[in-house]
């Protein structure tokens, strides 16, 4: 076996970058750990300014007859792609558990089928991508949305190849080509997903994968001036970080980042419906960020609200994200770990008090926590933790509501939990966000747009909103047969 091959969980995986259609190796490597058990899983070609300038030039060699490539073409390929990833996915769904530590339930049944139909949408998506013609004075003014170039597609390790697709699919759609930089804590499906775009007859250079560190390849990659778009999902602080590298050149940026969002429960609310919404909050350990991880329940039902939600909560099981029991996992890092436990120790130190938890669990495990007694202008209330850590205040009536809900510096998401419609329609017209959900979570077309107000995010993707940043939108206008007046 090729030394540049490791076995994760029965699974060959290429520890190496895939640029311009070929395996390269670093001198250099970076260790990747399983967040279950702290083994080590890999060590990855560790990438530098080299390799981020030979995937970018591979990028840039390949878009021209990428772009040139006929929609229908382009679409068959990623249908290839999602036959591949569906062909292969319970060996992908297994290797990102033991990466990230997100169970492997939800990747079998869930993400894993969505990375496949994240290729499937965009490919449909491009076929239906029209054009719109307006006239004016006789002139048709007719629209269309033209590749733009190369790609540089930056994910976090929460949800690694859902999230790296959700950007991939559409970028290679629109005719761009792509140099996709996963996070170093979870690089493995990247590589297998650079295997199955090859097995699907990609040609050599649409898909770059360089593996690394974001502090050592990512400057050279976002500041290069041969990129034409960069899609960034992450934190606020390396999202500023890559706005300013992005500046010199001024390419065009989208940015999803964290939140911190609310939950409202109103009195009027079905409480067990969002005690279960509240509960579900704790999925992949808090690592999501749409996660409603301040909840707000209007005070004559606090009790009522909390007594159901700590009864849902109990009946949580918390370990091996391989079991198929198994409801929240390890959180993917000690770092992490470190993070989640600081912020809940400072809370209780300022006065919080644990309605349930408040402490870690064994090995790399935080313990689901509810805090109460917390301040608006607390840390705890105001950042984003990325752990199994709840809030809950409470509110008199819709205005204090609102203004709870509103008042961070972010805007990704929100919940309302009501019975009544009316109130549903006011108070989602007020909240500040990307995503409202009324009686749910989590659920969303992929033709509707995904993003984030204020510090949660610039931009949407989605639909055509992806296409709209992936590509150069040009307006052709041309006068009728004839037409000479210009006055
Ligand atoms: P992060 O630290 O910002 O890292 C995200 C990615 O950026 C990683 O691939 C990282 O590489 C890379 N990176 C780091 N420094 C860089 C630099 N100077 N230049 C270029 N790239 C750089 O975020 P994270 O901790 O992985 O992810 C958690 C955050 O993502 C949370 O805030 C969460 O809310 C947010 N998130 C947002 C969404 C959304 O759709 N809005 C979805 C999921 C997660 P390395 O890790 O290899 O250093
Ligand atoms: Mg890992």
């Amino acid at each position: 076996m090729s030394t540049h091959l490791t076995t994760v969980a029965g699974v060959p995986v290429d520890t190496r970058h895939f640029i311009g259609g070929e395996r390269v190796a670093s001198t250099e490597t970076f260790t990747d750990v399983s967040p279950i058990d702290g083994s080590v899983l890999a060590e990855i070609s560790r990438g530098t300014a080299m390799e981020a300038a030979a995937a970018v030039a591979a990028a840039k060699a390949a878009f021209p007859a990428w772009a040139a490539t006929p929609r229908a073409e382009r679409a068959r390929l990623l249908h290839a792609i999602a036959d591949g990833v569906e062909r292969r996915l319970e060996e992908l769904a297994l290797v990102e558990t033991t990466d990230n530590g997100a169970l492997l339930r939800s990747h079998r049944r869930g993400v894993m089928p969505r990375v496949a139909h994240n290729f499937r949408f965009f490919a449909n998506w491009l076929l239906e991508l029209g054009h719109e013609d307006f006239t004016t004075r006789g002139h048709t003014n007719h629209v269309t949305w033209d590749p733009a170039g190369p790609c540089v597609l930056i994910t976090p390790w929460n949800a690694p190849l859902m999230l790296a697709t959700w950007k991939v699919a559409p970028a290679l759609a629109a005719g761009d080509t792509v140099v996709l930089k996963p996070a170093e804590w979870s690089p493995l499906t990247a590589s297998l997903l650079a295997d199955i775009a090859a097995e699907a007859g990609l040609p050599a250079g649409v898909l770059n994968v360089v593996q690394g560190y974001g502090s050592e390849v990512g400057d050279p990659l976002t500041a290069h001036p041969d990129v034409r778009r960069i899609s960034f999902t992450g934190s606020v602080p390396t999202a500023r970080h890559i706005s300013a590298s992005a500046a010199a050149n001024l390419t065009p940026l989208s940015l999803e980042l964290g939140g911190k969002s609310p939950l409202l429960v109103f009195a009027d609310a079905d409480l067990d419906l969002a005690a279960g919404l509240a509960v579900e909050q704790y999925d992949n350990a808090g690592q999501v960020c749409l996660a409603a991880t301040r909840i707000l329940v209007e005070a004559p039902v606090a009790e009522e609200f909390t007594r159901r939600f700590t009864e849902k909560a109990a009946a949580l099981r918390q370990g091996d994200p391989r079991e198929e029991t198994t409801d929240i996992g390890p959180t993917i890092h000690p770092r992490q770990l470190e993070k989640i436990d600081g912020f809940v120790r400072r809370a209780l130190e300022a006065g919080a008090r644990a309605v349930i938890g408040g402490h870690r669990g064994e090995g790399q495990y935080y313990v689901p926590t509810l805090l109460t007694d917390v301040r608006q202008d607390s840390e705890i209330v105001q950042e984003e933790v990325f752990g199994p850590v709840l809030t809950l205040q409470t509110f008199e009536d819709e205005d204090e509501a609102v203004r709870l809900a509103n008042d961070t510096r972010f805007g990704l998401a929100a919940t309302v939990a009501t019975g009544d419609a009316e109130r549903a329609a006011r108070v989602t017209a007020r909240l500040v966000a990307g995503t409202v959900w009324v009686n749910c979570f989590f659920v969303r077309d992929l033709k509707a747009p995904f993003g984030g107000s204020r510090h949660s995010g610039v931009g949407r993707e989605g639909g055509t909103w992806s296409f709209d940043f992936y590509c150069d939108v040009k307006n052709t206008v041309t006068a009728p047969k004839g037409f000479k007046d210009h006055g």
